[in-house]
């Protein structure tokens, strides 16, 4: 690594060491080859083309497919010293003009355009006056029509390949499974680029899983009691959901804002800036909020109903923790999870094998979490990434869970849904099971099955779990032309036979109400602060909060937690000390280094 690089990763960036393979990265984009680049989120990409475009001769062109976060990446840019500018639809015509004017005259280090843009026949030909130091294709999953965020403009990316043979382009994803990352090498023509393959473990990352009792809501507060006054994502499972969930976190005093795709464009897009911007903002959301969102301190991200696959959910959860700090990610799922996600697979309108490929993709997820392994190991594994286990950084390795013998009731359950006729949901097996006597009992006369009653011996919440289980294990499915009536499989067979033992995971004790959830909910141990150090991180978060306020820029453009941190335990006393503190690179020490110090001593 020539001196220069890590030199400039000092002074600009303020940063002390390359991370994981970024050094390699530079060092061949630098020196003029393609590159790959596959890391997780948090992981350090930006990095990897900022750098070389600085080191190489003319502007760095970086295609990135939300115009949205333009603005706070360049203006991240701008606060490192750094020239940068973007292009795309929200400037008029005189600025948009004054950034390509910009561009020919070589007063940039680095431009950010909207795919749509950098295609026009205009701005091709204005590239070819222009001394492009490299091409960064970020976001390059968006070429994969798999996906869930496919740009068709990504398939004509490689027409900069045919017209600028030599310059150098790197493409970079937080996409692991191996298909899309093949997808990409091949529709982007980057056949000779060498690959960089991150490992997709996220330390900092705690991994819980929690049985649905009711809506799941009641659980969610309880997680979140762990986690007031930091910033968060929840994600559900529809529009309405979403609403509703809103609805009933606001009720409870959190500052929660709903965000999905039915809502009126501003309203949607000021939710989402007030979530950057301020601190402590609870995202209530779908999946279609979160491509793009570099938010760097969300401190925790819950799913309140079950995501489709584990690739979703990785990248979902991927969004929490990008600054490193501990971070928690939350999943509640239970058996009317199972049931919507299926149905909404059988009914859609995607061809058979698809709706088989999205159906298997569930079960995975559903394995995942039923299982009783590291979280962890569980995960990389279906990235095809091996892990030792035991992380003590998941619910299964901090509480091992316990198993039974769940032989006899397996039998019971699947029996009982055979006399009824297959045509019931659990909730009503499980009462002829427990020997109830509804009016649905009475209508069908199921008191006169020879399974009636004869499941006394667990409580309702234990069938529950064993209804689960039996369906996540492929032991019964859902119905869907029938409401999600519970039918047998060819599993059955053999453990109604009680040729197959089974076992299941002991369901949790369920939480008393009003509990402070601290236990469940806390994050992994961030260092605490002594306190008088804890005086000065808030007072610097105050000026910070204000700082940004002023420049209407969210406050982590301008330090991010971590920093304020350690500047708040070394308390430097001038400006050589505080040079010296990770993340404050030249053009930082410059603007707010005085006011830093200044607060500090005020806070003496
Ligand atoms: P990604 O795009 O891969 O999600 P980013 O490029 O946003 O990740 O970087 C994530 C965080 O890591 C940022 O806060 C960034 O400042 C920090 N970071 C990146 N490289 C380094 C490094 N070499 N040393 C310390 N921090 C780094
Ligand atoms: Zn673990």
């Amino acid at each position: 690594m020539s001196d220069s690089a890590l030199d400039l990763l000092r002074r600009v960036f303020g940063h002390n060491g390359f991370r994981g393979e970024q050094a390699q990265i530079v060092e061949r984009l630098t020196s003029g080859g393609d590159a790959l680049v596959l890391m997780p989120t948090g992981g350090g990409k930006s990095l990897c083309y900022q750098l070389p475009a600085l080191l190489r001769e003319g502007c760095g062109l970086v295609v990135s497919p939300l115009i949205a976060l333009m603005q706070d990446q360049v203006e991240g840019l701008r606060q490192l010293g750094v020239r940068a500018a973007y292009l795309n639809s929200t400037l008029d015509a005189a600025a948009a003009a004054e950034v390509e004017r910009q561009l020919l005259s070589g007063e940039l280090d680095l431009l950010y355009v909207a795919p749509e843009r950098l295609l026009t026949a205009r701005f091709l030909s204005l590239l070819e006056r222009a001394r492009i130091a490299l091409f960064a294709i970020d976001e390059a999953h968006c070429v994969s029509q798999w996906g869930h965020d496919f740009r068709p403009e990504y398939r004509q990316l490689t027409v900069l390949h045919e017209r600028w043979p030599d310059i150098p382009r790197i493409a970079l994803t937080a996409t692991a499974d191996a298909p899309t990352r093949r997808e990409i090498a091949e529709r982007l023509n980057l056949g000779d680029a060498h690959q960089f393959v991150s490992s997709f473990d996220r330390p900092n990352l705690r991994y819980r899983v929690v049985h649905k009792d009711g809506g799941g809501v009641r659980q969610l507060l309880d997680f979140l009691e762990g986690h007031r006054g930091e910033s968060g994502i929840v994600y559900a499972f529809s529009r309405r959901r979403v609403e509703s969930v809103a609805e009933q976190l606001q009720a409870a005093g959190i500052n929660a804002l709903p965000y999905h795709a039915g809502m009126e464009a501003s309203l949607r897009a000021g939710n989402q800036r007030r979530f950057l911007q301020q601190d402590g903002i609870v995202m209530v959301a779908t999946i279609a909020f979160g491509m793009g969102i570099d938010k760097p301190d969300v401190r925790f991200v819950a799913h309140v109903d079950l995501p489709k696959s584990i690739e979703g959910y990785y990248q979902e959860t991927g969004r929490a923790g990008r600054d490193g700090d501990a971070a928690e990610v939350w999943l509640s799922y239970g058996l009317g999870d199972v049931v919507n996600l299926r149905q909404l697979i059988q009914q859609g309108d995607a061809g058979e094998e698809r709706k088989r490929l999205e159906l298997g993709k569930l079960d995975a997820l559903l394995g995942y979490c039923e299982s009783t392994q590291c979280r962890r190991q569980g995960l990389l594994g279906w990235f095809g990434e091996a892990h030792g286990g035991a992380c003590g950084n998941c619910d299964n390795c901090l509480d091992p869970p316990q198993s039974w013998d769940g032989t006899q009731a397996a039998r019971k359950a699947l029996s009982c849904v055979y006399r009824t006729g297959q045509r019931f949901g659990a909730g009503h097996v499980i009462d002829v099971l427990r020997g109830m006597n509804t009016d649905k009992v009475q209508q069908w006369g199921h008191e006169r099955l020879s399974t009636w009653a004869i499941g006394n011996d667990l409580d309702e919440r234990q069938w529950r779990g064993v209804f689960r289980q039996l369906v996540a294990a492929g032991l019964l499915e859902a119905d869907v032309e029938h409401h999600g009536a519970l039918r047998l499989t060819a599993a059955s067979g053999p453990v109604l036979r009680g040729e197959r033992e089974l076992r299941f995971r002991h369901e949790a004790a369920k939480p008393a109400r009003g509990r402070k959830g601290r236990k469940s909910g806390t994050s992994a141990p961030m260092v605490e602060l002594d306190r008088d150090s804890q005086i000065r991180f808030d007072a610097l978060r105050e000026w910070r909060s204000a700082t940004a306020r002023e420049q209407n820029i969210p406050a982590y453009v301008i330090f991010h937690d971590s920093t304020l941190r350690a500047i708040a335990e070394a308390s430097p006393d001038d400006l050589d000390e505080l040079s010296r503190i990770p993340g404050i690179g030249a053009s930082k020490l410059d603007r707010y280094g005085e006011a830093v110090l200044q607060h500090l001593f005020d806070a003496a």
